[in-house]
């Protein structure tokens, strides 16, 4: 079934949706992008997602085509068209299109932005099998640029992590700089120790990422003692438990690491907690 999307202004079919050629998303990924998940037909955490967008575009001198309130009623409206009960909300702006290919940003004023938004049906997203098995992952290096804070379309190396990590039969790659694990190609990276949840600091080398922020809060306020530091494969290998988190996969175990089985090989309870607490409260907090 063909879906109504967004691009600059008009709702329209994904047959008709175009961008041109000369966008500096396409030649430059010079862009950013967010994903909301929907559960219940109703956003999950909206207001998160659009102020990293915003914390986005200003590190890169970027303009908003719309404002948040703007935004809200667009992913609004896309959930209703394309009646989304459980799935995602994708959404890009761009430097835009200048009319030509130039390294150079063009003169402030002179060109639109590109802002782009399209859902994408997951049904089943939060009974998800994969929550219940848990996933294995690998590492690999780290070689992505010095600026993960900020949610560029620039995937190419974790799209390249991903089909390492399918290559080696595991599910996804954490990456690895300096000897201590960054984050997962597409979320965030967790161990626990005993009760102790174990995740990186925040800083230029991971994404902030949203579900991290609702988590370690919810961990907090359960009492949960969390200690934010970088962690290494060894120490992860040895854990207790390890988790990732994103907006797509909310709280997902990890039961195997570098072919390393954790535990007995199944997701252990804080991970299984923090997914139902996660869970739980975000519906509540839905838009
Ligand atoms: N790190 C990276 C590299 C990601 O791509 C993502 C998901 N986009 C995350 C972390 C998780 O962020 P969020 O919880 O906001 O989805």
């Amino acid at each position: 079934m063909s879906r109504i999307v967004y691009v600059n202004g008009t709702y329209l079919p994904e047959e008709e949706a175009t961008v041109s050629i000369f966008d500096r998303g396409f030649l430059m990924a010079d862009g950013v992008y967010e994903v909301t998940s929907v559960l219940d037909g109703k956003l999950i955490d909206f207001a998160g997602h659009a102020a990293r967008l915003d914390r986005s575009l200003r590190e890169l001198d970027m303009d908003s085509p719309v404002t948040t309130e703007e935004l809200l009623e667009i992913h609004r409206r896309l959930v209703a068209e394309n009646a989304i009960d459980e799935g995602l909300v994708y959404l890009q702006i761009t430097r835009g299109n200048p009319g030509d290919r130039d390294f150079a940003f063009p003169e402030p004023g002179t060109t639109a932005p590109t802002i782009v938004l399209f859902t994408q049906a997951k049904p089943g997203l939060a009974d998800s099998p994969a929550a219940k098995k848990g996933i294995r992952v690998i590492s690999i290096p780290d070689v992505r640029w010095g600026r993960r804070d900020i949610k560029t379309v620039q995937l190419l190396y974790p799209s390249l992590g991903k089909m390492m990590a399918k290559k080696a039969g595991a599910d996804d790659a954490w990456m690895v700089e300096d000897g201590f694990v960054t984050e997962g190609t597409s979320n965030n990276a967790y161990i626990v120790k005993g009760s102790r949840i174990i995740t990186r600091q925040l800083g230029n080398e991971i994404l902030h990422g949203i579900t991290r922020a609702a988590i370690l809060r919810f961990a907090r306020e359960a009492q949960m003692e969390v200690e934010e530091r970088p962690f290494t494969v060894d120490e992860a290998r040895e854990a207790d438990e390890a988790f990732i988190t994103s907006a797509s996969a909310f709280v997902m175990p990890v039961v195997e690491i570098d072919g390393q089985v954790l535990r007995d090989g199944t997701p252990g309870p804080v991970a299984r907690r923090l997914r139902e607490l996660y869970l739980d409260e975000m519906l509540k907090a839905a838009v």
